[in-house]
């Protein structure tokens, strides 16, 4: 069976592992740094450059390669690039592809870090950027200028569930010759392929939920084999942002259940967010699944799923929301997400904290806004932690 006929699910347990003379059932790891020669003109065919084997772990590893060919396989593209964290996947793919006064243009709400990396790092190299809310198709299409090299998304955005049309970006980079990457992080391939819809890459912050229990760092980048499985990985061999042996073994594993995880994740998220539209503590919820989302129908034809992101807003601001946060017991207050544990934050003064006042405005992240990575936990139970503190907002 080759893998193209071959459904997600599927893939996710088998794709990439070849057997050893073993015959180990599960993938094993090589915790090695640096791989073996037969003789002196054997370490000298594998130093021609684009020859195969394993020279160094830098490079590549065995365990790293399975994780990074059952992603890729899972997201469609030719090749994948496995990196540290999901920080190191988005500076591996920038400095492939951007020079000194090339322009980005980005959605204005991406993960904080990534405005950082732009406005603080890439910035001093000369690289310019302009930000766009992404939801709005002919701001991307404005933004646009002759040096534009880079548009990057990330669909549904955090906290607010923003759905960027993946498709009608795609289109306005193809027609410029522009690449297009999406961050893939909270739909995961199990719920959104952003390949199939015409983005060049995809980045992961495996650390999120292709690990899916809090675990390890990781992540990766996804596309064709020139621009990934060739500049990309360049970049990361020369540089070292590599993925451990160890991580890639967790991650194989994260895999392994990541459909079954995202839709029960996405059930439960779902339900919590139309019992907490129904509470009268509760004046908005951010949620693409609900039928009161500006993007709902776009968020239904991209997506098999919706996700385990929630955010909603109390009334009474920062004071509710914080009361309502610290009157849980089980939910874990921490600013990670997607693991099988229920997290809570308050983005405001957090996740949100460094950007100013009129940024969080503009975003959208008001005082009174909280934010759940609905877990995998009895969803009454998750209930019930949460109705405490959202009652008492009534009295
Ligand atoms: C966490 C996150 C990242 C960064 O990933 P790390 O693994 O923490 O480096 C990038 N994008 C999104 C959407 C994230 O949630």
């Amino acid at each position: 069976m080759h893998d193209e006929e071959l459904h997600l699910a599927t893939l996710a347990i088998r794709s990439g592992h070849a057997r050893t003379h073993e015959g180990e059932h599960s993938e094993p790891i090589y915790p090695t740094s640096s791989f073996v020669f037969e003789s002196a003109a054997d370490a000298a065919t594998r130093f021609v450059e684009g020859a195969v084997g394993n020279i160094y772990s830098r490079f590549t590893n065995p365990t790293v390669r399975c994780f990074e060919e059952r992603l890729a396989a899972m997201e469609g593209g030719e090749a994948c690039v496995a990196t540290s964290s999901g920080m190191s996947a988005v500076l591996s793919l920038c400095m492939a592809v951007l020079k000194t006064g090339d322009h980005v243009v980005c959605s204005d709400s991406v993960f904080g870090s990534i405005m950082s990396l732009f406005n603080r790092y890439f910035v001093k190299f000369g690289v310019e950027i302009s930000y766009v809310p992404p939801q709005q198709l002919d701001a991307w299409r404005a933004a646009i200028k002759p040096n534009t090299k880079l548009l990057f998304l990330e669909t549904p955005s955090n906290p607010l569930s923003a759905i960027g049309d993946i498709q009608g970006i795609a289109r306005i980079a193809q027609e410029k010759g522009i690449v297009f990457a999406v961050d893939n992080c909270f739909c995961t391939p199990a719920l959104q392929k952003p390949l199939a819809l015409g983005a060049d890459v995809t980045i992961h912050s495996a650390t999120k939920y292709l690990d899916g229990q809090g675990r390890v760092l990781g992540g990766a980048v996804v596309g064709s084999k020139a621009l990934v499985g060739s500049d990309v990985f360049g970049f990361m061999r020369t540089a070292g942002p590599s993925m451990s042996p160890f991580n890639a073994w967790v991650l194989l594993k994260g895999l392994e259940t990541l459909s079954l995880r995202m839709r029960a994740h996405s059930a439960a998220a779902l339900e919590l967010a139309q019992w907490l539209e129904q509470h009268p503590a509760v004046t908005h919820v951010h949620y693409a699944g609900l039928i009161s989302h500006p993007q709902h129908q776009l968020a239904s034809r991209q997506q098999s799923g919706f996700g385990g992101i929630i955010a909603f807003v109390v009334k009474g601001g920062r004071e509710a929301a914080w009361s309502v946060i610290d009157a849980t017991r089980m939910l874990s207050i921490t600013a990670n997400l997607g693991d099988v544990k229920t997290t809570i934050t308050h983005p405001a003064t957090t996740t949100h904290a460094r950007i100013t006042q009129s940024e969080r405005d503009r975003a959208g992240i008001v005082e009174g806004l909280i934010r759940i990575s609905v877990g995998l936990e009895d969803l009454l139970d998750i209930k019930h932690d949460l109705q405490r503190g959202l009652d008492a907002l009534l009295k």
